[in-house]
């Protein structure tokens, strides 16, 4: 039988009052069933709401440093089960024992971060122009946060969203994806062994519309932080606007790598390589578009082709090169992008195909797959497919590689392979992109800078992660004071 989790709210495992579960099945086998989780009524959301409405002026109350410490044993805690998590994290979530692993680092490096951000987080003593008076800022928690989170780092996005939001002193309820919602699961088992207090974090599974859209509605939750696709991020954006909630949307990408003719085109094809493949394609600062320079065109498609055709992909507890997709769903909607590319005109190079038979039965996979002779104005180089599919565009000079890099209605992540420091600077200043990576690619982000995009990426209000994440769930009051 598979192990059937609970709701978490108000310091309490309950089920839903609906009585129904779904299951969340392996995405490298649908006939393992990972875990049931509960199917939760909008009631029971109001209930998770409530409790942390009513918690939040004593989590308030209880001092930075305190409150870091717990952050701190969570983080303590996540570390001593790691294995633990990565295992629940390849098996929900499809991706490979390595990334997986590294995943669950970064949980656990941001609990610890923001541990030590709570003790020193306040406000400032400032000059007045009276000479009787003194001005400081005093920074007060905004107070209910409503996170609702992907499945594609569903460990560490809950975690980006959850530390800095207690850290300083807002309560929360957490809803993660229902495709893989163990891992943010266990994240809260982890706070809830280290001692925080009941209601400060409450964790309700279900469906997007009833259990999101109830956070991103209810009059008692006062920010949202929501990441996921643009569709969604739209409704969410809406219904929280109704009573002008603090908020904030992180969503799809369609990143560019530029190849120019000084780079190393080796370095470019593993630089290019590994941003459109890891995670197997899904990440939503996943490379997507390689925009090649024609001097380098052909060494570095044929580079490229190889690079793909020699990623072994598999199931991710065998830490193969690429894990399946998430879902069948997910699966079917890259092989409809191949399907519309080759209509367009697009060649495909390689890949393409599901992968079926032997150790594929059952699971989700498809090969990474290469597109050439892509045009900017096509849908393939335009839609965020969310797979392991690459577009290789040529342009002639620098001046079009940046039109085309920003031919796009997203500003996620973007990259150039040059060793031309004008080129680079120009492309830094140019590239409408609110991550920006030189000789690097398009993925991977450090966790004390702020992360975010520009255009249709991002509803640009606020930053996550590093000092700005602490800043999205702050308000702050200026005090002025005589004598
Ligand atoms: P995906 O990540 O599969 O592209 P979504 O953007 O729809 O899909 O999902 C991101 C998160 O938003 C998930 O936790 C999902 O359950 C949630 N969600 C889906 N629909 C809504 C909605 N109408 N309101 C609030 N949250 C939603």
């Amino acid at each position: 039988m598979p192990t059937e989790h609970e709701n978490y709210c108000n310091g309490e495992w309950v089920a839903s009052e609906s009585g129904e579960t779904f299951a969340v099945t392996n995405p490298a086998d649908e006939t393992d069933v990972v875990g049931r989780l509960q199917y939760s009524t909008e009631s029971d959301t109001t209930w998770a709401i409530e409790a942390a409405a009513d918690a939040q002026d004593e989590w308030a109350a209880v001092p930075g440093p305190e409150r870091g410490r717990i952050l701190r044993d969570a983080g303590s805690i996540a570390a001593d089960r790691k294995d633990e998590l990565t295992e629940t994290l390849v098996r929900e979530e499809g991706k490979t024992r390595s990334e997986a692993s590294g995943e669950v680092q970064r949980a656990i490096d941001i609990l610890f971060y923001y541990a030590e951000k709570a003790r020193d987080h306040g406000g400032d003593v400032k000059p007045s122009s009276s000479s009787s008076g003194e001005i400081r800022t005093k920074t007060e928690p905004v107070g209910v946060a409503g996170l609702i989170t992907p499945w594609n780092y569903p460990i560490a996005i809950p975690a980006w969203k959850l530390a800095p939001a207690l850290a300083t002193g807002n309560t929360a309820v957490v809803k993660p994806a229902s495709e893989a919602p163990i891992s943010a699961k266990k994240l809260i088992e982890c706070l809830d062994e280290a001692g925080l207090p009941p209601g400060v974090v409450n964790f309700v599974t279900g469906s997007g519309s009833t259990v999101g859209g109830a956070l991103a509605t209810h009059d008692a939750v006062d920010v949202v932080s929501f990441t996921g696709s643009s569709g969604t991020g739209d409704i969410v954006y809406q219904d929280a606007a109704d009573d002008q909630k603090r908020v904030q949307l992180e969503m799809g990408g369609k990143n560019p790598t530029v190849v120019m003719p000084s780079a190393d085109v080796d370095d470019a094809v593993d630089i290019v390589g590994s941003g459109a493949f890891g995670t197997t394609g899904q990440s939503c600062t996943a490379c997507s578009r390689a925009i090649v320079h024609e001097a380098v065109r052909d060494e570095f498609l044929t580079g490229i082709v190889a690079y793909a055709e020699n990623l072994d992909v598999g199931p991710g507890l065998d830490d193969p090169g690429m894990g399946p997709h998430v879902s069948e769903g997910e699966l079917e909607s890259t092989l409809d992008y191949v399907e519309i590319a080759q209509n367009e005109g697009a060649t495909l190079e390689t890949g393409g195909s599901t992968l079926d038979g032997g150790v594929f039965d059952g699971g989700h996979y498809v090969e990474p797959t290469v597109f050439a002779d892509v045009e900017s104005d096509m849908r393939i180089a335009q839609e965020e497919v969310f797979g392991p599919v690459l577009s290789v565009l040529t342009v002639g000079d620098f001046e079009e590689a940046v039109a085309v890099a920003n031919d796009t209605k997203y500003g996620l992540s973007a990259s150039i392979v040059s060793e031309n420091a004008n080129e680079i600077d120009a492309f830094v200043d140019e590239v409408d992109a609110g991550v920006v990576k030189v000789n690097e690619k398009t993925t991977g982000l450090e966790l004390h800078v702020p992360f975010g995009g520009m255009k249709a990426s991002s509803n640009e209000l606020y930053r996550e992660q590093g000092d700005a994440g602490l800043e999205f769930y702050t308000t702050t009051k200026t005090v002025y004071r005589n004598r």
